[in-house]
């Protein structure tokens, strides 16, 4: 590992002042520390955020904030998670093993990065890595790459459970810039599909910190469901995963939030699919519909193939049991 400069500041200015001179900030370290290992990523100095204050879950404005460093055993373990957003609990548990939950962080689980093993090797030609380098995943081994979302200089797929079931939750993602500004951002707003420029994954910009996480109050009524379908029953990434947020009046759906992970090169979310729902009877032919919608512009390559009739079998068990 090449050497590089740590420092662990308990106040934000320090920590600002530090990325301004292009530090990079750490959180719980459980990609990026390895990312430094293998000299994937190789930062000459990281600033640890871990004593900022952004550690708790506070009640706001009827939904949760969750601070940036809130670990993802404790929030899955959260009780008003687990009571009003049980599809973001499961899917928390569904990522990772225990113990890299209890180390990894809400703010670096939303910038962890992809699991592409041309990636992770640096003899390999990688746009994502080595910008301009070629993608040796094209013609190379595809299982856990992307369908949705791609381009011809990047198939990398997204590796995150959290950020699936916070894009059915409609999340933001809150954000402090450099000169202490805060925004609030969409979590369709904050990743970046690949084009021609797949190293850049957010809309993130220099020096920007993740403060938190806000989840707007939990949809009254609502039926939620987060199912994974995986190569083993734990410690694997998504082949394909559903976090649904659907709401019947009537016999009718009344609302619709699905997200996917496992298919994109960012989690993933079509809102055409929720409007072929809404107004409609649950059935079948219905669910059918949506998946064949979902992977309208699908563009599968040799090895990700299997994940098209995958989906669309994962989405119609996920609305069945939704809907019974
Ligand atoms: Fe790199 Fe993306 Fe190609 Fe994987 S798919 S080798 S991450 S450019």
């Amino acid at each position: 590992m090449k050497p590089f400069d740590y420092q662990r500041p308990s106040d934000r200015d320090a920590a600002h002042a530090a990325a301004r001179e292009g530090a990079m900030f750490i959180a719980g370290g459980t990609n990026l520390v390895d990312l430094m290992k293998l000299e994937v990523m190789a930062p000459d100095r990281l600033v640890d955020v871990s004593r900022l204050g952004l550690d708790g879950i506070e009640v706001q404005d009827g939904g949760l904030r969750i601070g940036a460093m809130v670990t993802n055993s404790d929030l899955a373990a959260d009780p008003r998670l687990r009571r009003d957003y049980p599809v973001l609990s499961r899917a928390l548990l569904a990522g990772a093993s225990g113990q890299l939950r209890n180390k990894a962080t809400t703010g670096g689980n939303l910038l962890q990065r992809t699991r592409c093993p041309y990636f992770y090797d640096t003899d390999a030609a990688c746009n994502k890595r080595a910008p301009g380098s070629g993608c040796a995943a094209l013609g190379g081994e595809m299982r856990n790459h992307a369908v949705l979302g791609t381009s011809d200089h990047c198939v990398a797929l997204h590796p995150s459970d959290m950020a699936v079931a916070m894009r059915a939750l409609d999340a933001l993602v809150e954000v402090e810039g450099p000169d202490g500004a805060i925004r609030h951002v969409p979590l369709d707003d904050f990743y970046r599909l690949p084009g021609v420029t797949p190293h850049l994954e957010t809309t993130l910009g220099a020096g920007d910190l993740i403060t938190a996480v806000l989840l707007p109050p939990p949809p009254q009524g609502a039926v939620q469901v987060y199912r994974k379908v995986r190569d083993r029953a734990s410690y694997a990434f998504a082949l394909v995963s559903v976090a649904a947020v659907v709401t019947l009046d009537k016999g009718r759906f009344s609302q619709a939030a699905l997200a996917f992970g496992g298919l994109g090169a960012r989690p993933w979310r079509d809102p055409a699919v929720d409007a072929l729902l809404v107004g409609e009877t649950p059935s079948d032919a219905l669910f059918a519909e949506a998946g064949k919608h979902l992977l309208r512009n699908a563009a599968p390559r040799e090895g990700t193939e299997f994940k098209l009739p995958l989906a669309r079998r994962v989405l119609s068990a996920v609305l069945k049991e939704a809907t019974q």
